[in-house]
């Protein structure tokens, strides 16, 4: 067995039952690296210490979250973090690069339509709760 083999088992054995790496460790990534980004261009000293102060505390958690062995809680952190913050980022991000439909909430139930592009004016019968949507397509 070569030394990089037995590294990557021994890595492996002790990974073995931690968490890992996940979505909402990503994103603290990310936002960690994006407050140290935007510091470079900070000039106050104290606004530099704050958002340094910030980005180390984000990368702390990140670290705490890669190796916590406290699976049941860190999924549930990560599906909080799906569902109110990834999902909707990446559903607005989806509709505005569709450049064939416009989307329409229904303003009784949130529920999102989707109609084609230059229809004109239109109203739309909510699939959801029956209520209507007017709106220029
Ligand atoms: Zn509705």
């Amino acid at each position: 067995m070569t030394f990089l083999q037995r590294l990557k088992n021994g890595i492996s054995r002790f990974m073995y039952g931690r968490n890992g790496a996940d979505h909402l460790g990503l994103g603290l990534l990310w936002t960690a690296i994006l407050l140290e980004a935007v510091n470079w261009f900070v000039r106050s000293d104290a606004a530099h210490n704050v958002i340094s102060l910030a980005s180390s505390a984000l990368l702390l958690w990140e670290v705490f979250r890669l190796f916590s062995k406290n699976l049941y809680a860190r999924r549930r952190e990560n599906a909080w973090f799906l569902t109110h913050l990834w999902q909707p980022v990446r559903d607005k991000l989806g509709r505005a690069k569709d450049k064939e439909h416009k989307y329409f909430s229904c303003p009784n139930c949130r529920t999102v339509c989707r109609v084609p592009r230059g229809k004109g004016k239109i109203i739309i019968t909510c699939p959801k709760c029956g209520g209507e949507i007017h709106g220029k397509s």
